[in-house]
């Protein structure tokens, strides 16, 4: 099926390879018109979210070229790599753990480079290019180098991550925003990760985009900030390393979770922010939904909680990782601390402390592609059925016909509400062939107008989700396109 959605993906104007004319390299690409909006829909929808828990979470904006400093204290320098085989016959390289993991189906992430090595000798791994053998693994420093300066001399990377631009500004933001914790910085931006084999699309890509909320805060009180309450009696669905190979899902209570998992409340209270986020605003169904615990090996070392959001995409063949939620200590101010010289404890009710942080970090691009893989409803016919916040387009305005009386009502209705919402004005075509094209873009709403409608001041209103169609008052049409838009009024509700 991924080739056809990524076809489709294509066509439709979402997403395709970059520099294409070129050939194209591996692991770059563009978003097309569709593609755009849906990629700002969904990082708007994110933003509102997740800046809404807590007053003092902000959005941020830092560079993507980082000194090698700071990418030297941060850890990302000295191991910031993947395990590498490389064919000694036809030289092609390979991710050493992904080539075992595809052998011996069973996670390899853990191994070290003289496991795999006793690892590629046991299961007689040869290079799938040319059957020829691999040399000795070596680990593959996955960091884009760059040269700054007319004789480059001040050496730097482009980011591996957003979240280190939050951690570089943490202390100014600290004393400006009255020095309060938690502290929440978000940025959204590129990535750049140098990765040994991109593949399956935009699922591993070297030029992406994060969206990452890193929350300053103080363990010891972090709870006191949050309505734990909201937990009570909520499940939330995990597969935790003891359930390994037993069942994909499990629902679990929270108090569950805090009491005899032992994870902290303030990040099991996350755990349901984040689900509730996939499942109530972005519609993924329940049972495409889980969090995957990391084991302690598979995890960095500096995590003390780690574990990923993935969903069940079709296209990628299973469960597949969409974000993080990292527990992430006071690892990261303290590296800083040292690194740079400069102090990053504060002062909170005569505490000293340097802060830790709660990372959420989401893959934007994977996101948006599971927002095409999830909500393609019909592969045959190509219906996409996008939630309105998301959709490229949230309402599509029609006259029936290209004709003279028609269209200037429909202008008229398009003037109205382009403003407000993504409106798409289309006169040209058979009526039948606009809806289709909107269905294949996941337009929610359509909206024409026709001869009747002249005399009677009505307009057809037609949901994509069934196809039913609905006369509508043109003077009615700002009050419920607003709450179609909302989602606070359904279509099946209208009279
Ligand atoms: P993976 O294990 O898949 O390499 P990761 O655990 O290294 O990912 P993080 O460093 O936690 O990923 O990054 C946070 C998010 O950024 C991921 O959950 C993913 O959605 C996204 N991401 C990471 N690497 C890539 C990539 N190469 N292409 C696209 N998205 C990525």
């Amino acid at each position: 099926m991924s080739e056809d959605v990524q076809s489709l993906a294509k066509r439709r104007g979402f997403i395709w390879q970059s520099a294409e004319i070129y050939g194209s390299m591996a692991g770059f690409y563009d978003y097309g018109a569709m593609g755009a909006r849906l990629k700002r829909n969904w990082e708007n929808v994110w933003l509102k979210y997740f800046m809404g828990l807590n007053d003092n979470y902000h959005l941020i904006d830092s560079t993507n070229i980082l000194p090698e400093a700071a990418l030297k204290a941060s850890g990302h320098v000295d191991s910031f790599t993947d395990p590498l085989v490389e064919c000694t016959k036809c030289g092609h390289a390979f991710r050493a753990d992904q080539l075992i993991e595809e052998a011996t189906s069973t996670a390899a992430e853990e191994l070290s480079l003289e496991e795999i090595d006793a690892k590629v000798s046991e299961i007689g791994l040869a290079c799938p290019k040319c059957k020829g053998p691999f040399g000795k693994a070596m680990f593959f420093n996955m960091m884009f180098p760059i040269e700054v300066g007319t004789k480059g001399t001040d050496r730097a990377y482009l980011r591996p991550e957003t979240a280190q631009g939050a951690y570089l500004n943490f202390k100014r933001h600290f004393e400006i925003m009255r020095r309060k914790l938690p502290l929440g910085l978000a940025i959204i931006g590129k990535a750049y990760r140098n990765e040994i084999a991109p593949r399956q699309g935009v699922y591993r890509m070297r030029e992406f985009i994060q969206a990452e909320l890193q929350i300053f805060m103080d363990p010891e009180t972090f709870s006191d900030e949050l309505d734990l309450s909201e937990m009570d009696g909520k499940e939330i669905l995990v597969q935790l390393v003891d359930m390994r190979g037993k069942k994909d899902v499990q629902s679990m209570p929270c108090r569950y979770l805090i009491e005899q998992y032992k994870l902290p409340d303030f990040y099991v209270y996350h755990m349901l922010k984040v689900q509730e986020f996939y499942l109530d605003i972005i519609k993924i169904p329940k049972n495409k939904f889980r969090f995957y615990e990391k084991s302690e090996k598979e995890r960095a070392f500096y995590n003390r909680v780690h574990f990923d959001i993935e969903v069940d995409l079709s296209t990628l063949g299973g469960f597949r990782e969409l974000a993080g939620l990292h527990y992430r200590g006071d690892y990261d101010l303290t590296k800083h601390q040292i690194g740079s010289k400069e102090k990053m404890e504060v002062s909170l009710d005569g505490r000293k402390l340097i802060p830790h942080v709660l990372e959420l970090s989401f893959g934007v691009d994977r996101n948006v592609w599971a927002l095409l893989d999830i909500h393609l409803v019909d592969e045959r016919t190509g219906v996409l059925k996008l939630p309105p916040q998301l959709a490229p387009y949230t309402f599509a305005v029609f006259p029936l016909m290209k004709k003279d009386e028609l269209i200037p009502l429909a202008k008229e209705i398009h003037n109205l509400l382009k403003d407000d919402y993504d409106v798409c004005y289309d006169q040209s075509g058979s009526i039948g062939k606009r809806y289709a094209r909107m269905d294949e873009i996941g337009t929610p709403f359509c909206i024409t107008v026709d001869f009747d409608g002249l005399t009677d001041d009505t307009v057809t209103l037609r949901d994509t989700d069934t196809t039913e169609q609905k006369r509508v008052k043109v003077d009615e049409l700002e009050r419920i396109a607003r709450g179609l838009a909302s989602g606070k009024l359904k279509f099946k509700d209208l009279n």
